[in-house]
């Protein structure tokens, strides 16, 4: 079997173009001539530090990132971001307490400043979740892990107007947001479950306006493939390995004046008041410190993020608006062809939370699924088309369709859709 004869389409790691591995490869044996591959050399070289900064300009180029925010490569993957996250809102919370508490006691002792936190952490230190799949589920059980159930607050659960399943998002009005969380959590897109925020939400608008709280979303899933408003975020995040390049970084965007906030913070208050305090590794301040490099940092992935990036921009002289519109034709191409055999396909998610990356249905030909998914995958990989089973935990067909997959490879599946639904 070679490359050519494949198509993945599996939910990650995901493919990575063959231009882009070749360019890697040669530079994994030997980088510019130095006689040493690119992962060979020290993560403390001016070499690297150049790979770390020219990887974050095209990518600031390419999502237009506002200058007001600053671009983390981080590790431990997007569960270790579902720690990250919780323990530096709480660092953030704490930060603007003790502002708060000294403010209006210039003179407070120490011990009277932990009594009036410990106080203040009972109260109201809440952290919002917006679980509407199976990968905020997750981050929400995190926070339950380190925090305990009494400070996490599931402001929508999208599983109760859906018989206990996810496929929907529940009406704004019916959310039950806290008056001044920590942090209000949502996942872009659902990987597992095929859902997708259609926009913005409007209820959290302005929740990121003054530091707060902080507004944080997982875009794991559909980075690089829609434009992101970043403005309205305090924290975007996202593992590499589906559109960005291969397994091993996370990337996180971050407000520049929360890491201000951060920087001044003493992870020793938050202990003393009962709460966890972050892992250096998962400290973002120390982390935009030491521009990434605080410890070893796989120069390899990041170089191959950076070849990536450079591919899109060359490939789209609009940027991300570029590759958001194939992203959203390939979509379509796809739905419309499930769409329009509703005896054969049942798509799983409602339509109006459909993911453009990740496409959840059911093959109901003939009337048994199990047989007809089998069949259905048998006839997908003799023609090369692969990674088409859905995650174990719902089962069914899920089609990833991230950026690596062109529009004749969307169209080769869109073919396979149409051949297996009306073969006999
Ligand atoms: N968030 C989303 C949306 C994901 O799809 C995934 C993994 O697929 C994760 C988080 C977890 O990422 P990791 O496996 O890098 O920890």
């Amino acid at each position: 079997m070679e490359r050519g004869d494949v198509i993945l389409f599996g939910a990650g790691p995901s493919a990575v173009a063959t231009d882009v591995l070749t360019t890697a490869a040669a530079a994994l044996l030997n980088y510019q001539q130095t006689g040493l591959g690119v992962a060979e050399h020290s993560h403390r070289s001016a070499l690297a530090a150049d790979i770390v900064n020219n990887m974050k300009a095209d990518l600031a180029d390419f999502l237009e990132i506002p200058s007001t925010y600053d671009i983390l490569i981080m590790q431990g993957g997007g569960s270790g971001q579902f720690d990250a996250t919780v323990y530096n809102s709480v660092l953030v919370w704490v930060e603007n307490q003790r502002r708060k508490i000294v403010q209006a006691n210039a003179d407070i002792s120490e011990e009277e400043l932990i009594r009036q936190l410990k106080q203040k952490v009972q109260s109201d230190l809440r952290l919002d979740y917006l679980v509407t799949g199976s990968w905020s589920l997750k981050a929400n059980q995190e926070a339950v892990r380190l925090l305990g159930p009494s400070h996490v607050n599931v402001a929508t659960d999208s599983r109760k107007i859906n018989d206990g399943k996810f496929g929907k998002i529940a009406d704004e009005s019916t959310w039950n947001l806290s008056d001044k969380p920590a942090m209000i959590y949502l996942c872009e897109n659902e990987t597992v479950d095929g859902v997708e925020w259609p926009k913005f939400p409007k209820s959290l608008e302005s929740r990121a306006s003054d530091d707060e709280t902080l507004v944080v979303g997982d875009f794991s899933s559909t980075i690089l493939s829609r434009r992101i408003p970043f403005d309205k975020f305090s924290v975007v995040y996202f593992g590499a390995q589906k559109n960005l390049g291969i397994p091993g970084i996370t990337v996180v965007v971050i407000k520049k004046s929360l890491l201000a906030t951060l920087s001044q913070a003493k992870p020793e208050l938050a202990r003393k008041a009962g709460l966890p305090v972050p892992p250096t590794i998962l400290d973002y301040a120390v982390t935009a410190k030491n521009n990434s490099l605080y410890n070893t940092l796989s120069i390899f992935d990041v170089f191959v993020a950076g070849q990536v990036l450079k591919k899109l921009l060359a490939t789209f002289p609009d940027k991300v608006r570029g590759q958001e519109a194939v992203s959203a034709k390939k979509a379509a191409l796809l739905y419309d062809v499930l769409d329009s055999y509703p005896e054969i396909y049942k798509v799983v998610p409602d339509k109006s939370v459909r993911s453009r990356m990740n496409l959840c249905f059911r093959v109901t030909k003939g009337g048994n699924v199990d047989e007809a998914e089998k069949a259905f995958i048998k006839g997908a990989t003799e023609r090369g088309l692969l990674g088409l089973k859905g995650h174990r935990s719902v089962g069914g067909i899920r089609v990833s369709n991230y950026n690596v997959i062109d529009e004749a490879g969307a169209q080769k599946l869109a073919t396979f859709l149409k051949d297996f639904a009306t073969s006999a």
